[in-house]
């Protein structure tokens, strides 16, 4: 490590989270891959050690730590062969609850959030008809006296059978009738237990690799106007500040994996002799984990530096979406590096490489895909006419 390391940066948190993931090995990941089953074990250790309530404030029983500090706490988690989809969402979605959030909303929820009693793990955003195009989203939110009436259809929304909490975005003023599309959209924290069954159906979606995802129908669902975060009508900027965050986090997931995949590709190559010497003597094996290392290094930069500016209060949006691009891109190359050096025992089970393979291959497409990530840049950056919307 040296002082131009980004991982220099909250060095004893990462040693903390590295102890708590060492109680959680490649054996246990591969039973619940293979069971489709929630790490609800390491869910709770992460709690219990107050990993999870890092950017609640302390006031509500948090650590009050910023965004560079969750990042580093979610790729320390990857880094170590565990994995944060399980409760990555806590993190993302804070900073709509912190800055938009009532102070009643956040007295009620965050002491409770904070000591593991609530989970606040789904975030509803995406639908089946509009997909990427958010600001085509159909479920509506329609007020009605002291509640709002949801009715609609999401889908992809992980976590939502294990969370109690769900941030979701609906329309509560139809689209024809606000001057600009991104008004009219609004921001709920909603209490999904109690909606389960009344007016809620969750059903999980099985998927390549272990997910707890699930499409969520709203059937005339009640749900009481006090979960309006915010201002109604404004929701689409308060989620936009929670997608650079999640672009920003799920990116240090990638480098988290990236390393990962560095350290297994290199020491098996370093290990496994064929022709009487180290697969890694050859440069047709060193030349693809070296190339993918530089790549990795450079990610990581860009994912430090997203991070800060979202400390800052700046605008990240260009930094958060390259850092996500480039981040899924180096994790995905050194996954194909790391499975091609293992050659046939890549595939087995037993080293673990398969299934973070399958894993890291989900960020190429969500929260966001490579292609609108490309998009945004070509406008925003480049100044290109918008290819999008
Ligand atoms: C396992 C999983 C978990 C997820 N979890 C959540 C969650 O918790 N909450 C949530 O809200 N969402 C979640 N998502 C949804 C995710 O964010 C979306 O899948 C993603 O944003 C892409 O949307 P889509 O699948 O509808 O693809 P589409 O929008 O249908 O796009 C399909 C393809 O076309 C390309 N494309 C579309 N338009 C353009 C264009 N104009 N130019 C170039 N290319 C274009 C895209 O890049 C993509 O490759 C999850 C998805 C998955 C698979």
């Amino acid at each position: 490590m040296s002082a131009f390391d980004p991982s220099c940066e909250h060095a004893a948190i990462r040693e903390g989270v590295a102890e708590v993931c060492a109680k959680f090995p490649g054996v246990y990941w591969r039973d619940l891959d293979a069971r489709r089953a929630y790490p609800g074990d390491f869910v709770k250790a992460l709690s219990d050690a107050g990993y999870l309530a890092a950017m609640i404030p302390e006031e509500y029983g948090g650590s009050g730590l910023n965004l560079s500090a969750a990042a580093a706490i979610l790729e320390e988690i990857h880094k170590q062969g565990c994995n944060a989809a399980a409760c990555h969402a806590q993190m993302y979605t804070m900073g709509t609850v912190l800055r938009h959030g009532s102070p009643e909303q956040k007295r009620q929820y965050l002491p409770r959030i904070a000591d593991g009693s609530l989970r606040l793990q789904a975030f509803g955003v995406t639908e089946p008809a509009s997909g990427t195009d958010t600001l085509s989203l159909r479920t509506t939110a329609v007020r009605d006296g002291d509640a709002y009436v949801v009715t609609g259809q999401k889908i992809w929304i992980s976590r939502a059978e294990h969370s109690d909490l769900m941030v979701l975005l609906a329309r509560t003023t139809p689209r024809e009738k606000v001057e600009k599309r991104t008004d009219g959209l609004s921001v709920f924290l909603i209490d999904l237990r109690a909606l389960v069954g009344n007016g809620v159906t969750i059903k999980p979606i099985r998927t390549m690799m272990n997910h707890a995802t699930t499409e969520i129908f709203f059937d005339g669902a009640r749900i009481p106007a006090s979960s309006l975060i915010g201002e109604e009508g404004k929701g689409f900027r308060y989620i936009l500040s929670g997608m650079n965050a999640e672009r920003i986090l799920i990116a240090a997931e990638c480098i988290g994996d990236a390393k990962w995949f560095l350290e297994k590709g290199s020491s098996y190559a370093r290990e496994r002799e064929v022709f009487g010497r180290p697969i890694g003597a050859n440069q047709g094996v060193q030349f693809p984990l070296a190339r993918a290392y530089a790549h990795m290094l450079a990610a990581e930069a860009i994912v430090y530096r997203a991070a800060a500016m979202y400390d800052a209060g700046l605008d990240p949006g260009i930094e958060a979406n390259s850092a996500k691009m480039l981040a899924a891109d180096a994790s995905w190359e050194v996954a194909e590096a790391c499975l091609q050096t293992h050659g046939g025992f890549g595939f087995a089970e037993e080293y673990d490489i398969e299934r973070k393979f399958r894993e890291t291959r989900l960020y190429q497409v969500a929260p966001i895909s490579t292609n609108l990530i490309l998009c945004f840049l070509a406008e925003r950056a480049l100044g290109l006419p918008k290819s999008y919307g």
